[in-house]
């Protein structure tokens, strides 16, 4: 493996990021966390060779957001943006903007995300696009809203896209600073304020050819570029903040084992979804194609019931704000929202409403 997971480097990295947890305010960022992240070589892990990235396998990648979701969840949940960003870049057949972006983005001297949730999972039911584009001499201009970017206050580029006239899409890298973009200040959420996660209006802004990284084409956003919506990497989030949950709770258990009785199987469970999530990941999985979701779908389950039972064994003290407990009550309500499918969703609804169970 090219990252060694048990290494002391590592293992200080996860200390780091589990002792000094980002507040959970708007007007915070994870950037020490982050910087800290990209001194332990972190951001080298998705970039291609040629960049000086290590092209992790996706085994590789995935437990190394478990680990690292398991000490803190904002700021790993902010490196995924970072690394949906990196991944189309890294896609692209655009050699100029991956030569130009991806250095930087490499070095963790430049931050780069995403805001393309208005072409997979926000506003489907509209019928008209939320973005739409069309051509122009040199390139594209694009007008409407990216409804959803966490860090775009931080961005260097965000990459976003649109729908053009007969249908089809284009993901551009925009830098944030180019004319007709207008980044909102981040809105206040239930948990997770520290991602800085707000909308981006995009208002007659114009892309240049070299700046289009995939498109036009339809669907452009399950053209190989890879890690769509409800993918192992949200599920790895979800099980890895399960992990570090059950690991805070051991503390609580040593004082009062009785309460092993219901510890015992939540990690039970986590365990048996780590290991379901290396074997998606690697081809092996017995459910096939349909392993990405049934795994997303659990995951969530898990992770909203792993935070509740925490919450309730703290019992007043975690419902104190400033708890972990509670905060990670918060927290774990962000998976039924973020990035989850339509059959995730009405699945985690029939449990949460018990239909399933006559
Ligand atoms: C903290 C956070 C960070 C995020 N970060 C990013 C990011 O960095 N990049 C990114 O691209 N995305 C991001 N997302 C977006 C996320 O992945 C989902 O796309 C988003 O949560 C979906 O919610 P929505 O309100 O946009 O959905 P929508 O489907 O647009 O729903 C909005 C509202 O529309 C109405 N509605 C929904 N469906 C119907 C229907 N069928 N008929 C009638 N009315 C309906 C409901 O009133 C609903 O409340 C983030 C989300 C969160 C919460």
């Amino acid at each position: 493996m090219p990252v060694d997971f048990e290494s002391p480097r590592f293992r200080q990295l996860l200390q780091q990021l589990s002792d000094e947890p980002c507040p959970d305010v708007p007007d915070a960022w994870p950037g020490d966390q982050l910087a800290q992240m990209a001194a332990a070589g972190v951001t080298t892990w998705d970039a291609p060779h040629e960049f000086g990235g290590l092209d992790l396998s996706s085994v590789e990648m995935l437990t190394g957001l478990q680990h690292l979701a398991s000490a803190c969840l904002v700021s790993t949940f902010v490196l995924t943006q970072r690394s949906a960003a990196v991944r189309r870049i890294a896609t692209s057949s655009c050699v100029a903007a991956r030569e130009r972006l991806l250095p930087g983005l490499v070095a963790g001297t430049t931050f780069a995300t995403v805001g393309i949730s208005h072409l997979t999972t926000s506003g489907q039911h509209l019928a008209r696009p939320q973005v739409q584009v069309v051509p122009a001499a040199d390139g594209f201009v694009l007008t409407g809203l990216a409804p959803w970017a966490t860090g775009a206050t931080q961005a260097d580029v965000l990459i976003t896209g649109g729908t053009l006239q007969d249908g089809t899409e284009i993901l551009a890298a925009v830098p944030t600073d180019r004319e007709g973009v207008q980044v909102a200040e981040p809105v206040q959420l239930l948990g997770l304020n520290a991602s800085q996660t707000g909308s981006v209006r995009l208002d007659n802004v114009h892309v240049a050819h070299e700046e289009v990284l995939h498109g036009p084409v339809e669907r452009v956003m399950q053209q190989g570029t890879g890690g769509g919506a409800g993918s192992l990497g949200t599920s790895a989030l979800a099980v890895g903040a399960t992990r570090g949950m059950l690991t805070r709770m051991e503390a609580e258990l040593q004082r009062r084992p009785d309460l092993c009785e219901f510890a015992n199987p939540l990690s039970a469970d986590c365990e048996q979804l780590e290991s379901e999530i290396k074997a998606a990941a690697q081809g092996s999985h017995p459910a096939g194609d349909a392993a990405v979701e049934q795994i997303r779908r659990r995951a969530n389950s898990l992770v909203l019931r792993t935070a509740q039972s925490w919450l309730a064994v703290t019992k007043g003290a975690g419902y104190v704000a400033g708890h972990p407990a509670e905060r990670a009550v918060r927290e774990s309500m962000f998976f039924l929202v973020w990035s989850c499918p339509q059959p995730v969703l009405a699945a985690n609804l029939r449990e949460l409403s018990c239909v399933d169970k006559s």
